[in-house]
């Protein structure tokens, strides 16, 4: 117990001892006792008034003439009330310093609650998505209301981010990526990318046009070539073998220029491309059969497909995604191999796979197989009739549809690519 504690006590007994000795005295002990302790009592009352009116006021002190246990209390609590003070300056200095950070940040930053409601944003945000004061706890997809973002946002999986045209201005492109954080709570970053997709859009632009170009005169060529084969007479054995080797060469190109085509349309069109129902099944078996031919009965090809499991997509996008997945099993698989095409339900979605027993990809080539030209083995693929863009087609046509490729393979064991589709391009038909 410390001093004015004790000393208090001592106070007490005081004033206690004070009335028993007049109570002794003037013969009313009971009286006196009772009066000594309704005085103590007061007093401490009125200490308690002014330690209120204290806390009350501005506090910048300890007041003077605070006697016994109160001087300690009027300590402590000041010497607390210091530290918040300080502790709030710190704060304060923090915040601030926060703020003329990520003021300074060149990209667009927005603090969302848990409903997805705007709490806070910095200064380029208020430039680029020109949010204003009474734009606080709106909902973010008031504000920006491109019906891919709503879908973005909606979706919960923010691993890439989402390209969208600005909600103020046409002419600005962004890149919008959402970063969970917290306690469900969610930052929305913003990029102008405008000068980025201009370099792309002029990149791809340029790839369709070279291969717009190159189709007339590769369809020429062949046109000749063709005729020149079909008069075989005239010519030895040798010419022959080099028409027909110019010939396959030729359908090699038209085939890489209708692949490049194929990709810088899927990158251009950025429209909400058209939707249908697809029913996989049935294309499965059209599939299958045009992959006997190619197979030529050197493969066993197997389908096991829901019958009431459809799809809400791009017919022929989702068609050219199935086709190249199978063809590339049938293509790499040696002789007498298995491919076993699966099309089914589960809890993430609807799952497309292929699985073969060919001769599998090797680990360190799975990262980038659907990079556009990347083949495991350059002579094989070519043997082949390959293009090296089946597998990037397959991938932008998925990208399109907020579906996943992936890839799992072991060298010798065989192959399984699966396309994951989310439920809502599912559609389950009614068993007839
Ligand atoms: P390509 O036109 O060369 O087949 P793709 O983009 O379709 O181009 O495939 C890229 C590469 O991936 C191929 O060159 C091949 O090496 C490898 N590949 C694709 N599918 C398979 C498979 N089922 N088995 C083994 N390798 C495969």
């Amino acid at each position: 117990m410390n001093d004015s504690w004790s000393r208090e006590i001592w106070r007490l007994s005081a004033i206690i001892c004070l009335g028993l000795i007049i109570g002794v005295i003037i013969d009313a002990i009971a009286w006196m006792l009772l009066i000594a302790t309704v005085i103590y009592l007061f007093w401490h009352l009125r200490q308690l008034y002014r330690l209120d009116q204290w806390l009350q006021g501005k506090r910048s002190g300890i007041p003077e003439n605070v006697e016994g246990a109160w001087a300690d209390v009027y300590y402590n609590l000041y010497r607390l009330q210091q530290r918040n003070r300080r502790r709030k300056k710190r704060l304060a200095t923090m915040v601030n310093r926060f703020r003329q950070s990520t003021n300074a940040l060149p990209d667009a930053a927005v603090i969302l609650d848990d409903k997805g409601n705007i709490e806070n944003w910095n200064k380029t945000a208020a430039s680029l998505l020109n949010l204003r004061k009474q734009d606080v706890h709106q909902p973010v997809t008031n504000l920006i209301r491109h019906p891919a973002f709503i879908e973005y946002f909606r979706r919960l999986d923010y691993s890439e981010p989402l390209r969208i045209i600005s909600p103020i201005d046409a002419a600005v492109k962004l890149s919008m990526q959402i970063v969970p954080y917290g306690n469900n709570q969610h930052l929305l970053m913003a990029r102008d990318i405008t000068r980025i997709h201009k370099l792309e859009q002029m990149r791809t632009d340029f790839i369709a046009n070279v291969s717009h170009e190159l189709r007339t005169p590769l369809t020429v060529i062949s046109g000749y070539l063709e005729t020149l084969l079909e008069d075989d007479d005239d010519w030895t054995i040798q010419h022959d073998r080099v028409l027909s080797s110019m010939m396959q060469q030729t359908i090699r190109m038209q085939n890489i220029v209708t692949d490049l085509l194929l990709i810088s349309r899927l990158e251009t069109d950025e429209s909400e491309h058209k939707r249908q129902q697809i029913d996989v099944p049935a294309q499965l078996r059209m599939i299958q059969s045009d992959a006997e031919s190619l197979s030529m009965g050197r493969h066993t090809i197997t389908i096991e497909a829901d019958p009431n499991l459809w799809l809400m997509a791009n017919h022929s996008e989702v068609i050219s995604v199935f086709t190249n997945l199978i063809y590339n099993a049938v293509k790499y698989t040696q002789e007498g191999g298995q491919i076993i095409v699966r099309w089914y339900l589960n809890d993430q979605g609807a799952c497309f796979e292929v699985e073969d027993n060919g001769p599998g990809i090797a680990q360190q080539h799975l990262p980038r197989l659907t990079e556009r030209f990347y083949r495991v083995d350059v002579g094989r693929s070519r043997e082949r009739g390959g293009t090296g863009l089946g597998l990037a087609i397959v991938k932008h046509v998925l990208n399109r549809h907020g579906s996943k490729l992936e890839i799992s393979s072991e060298l010798g064991k065989g192959s399984l690519f699966r396309c994951k589709f989310p439920h809502t391009l599912v559609i389950q038909k009614e068993v007839a």
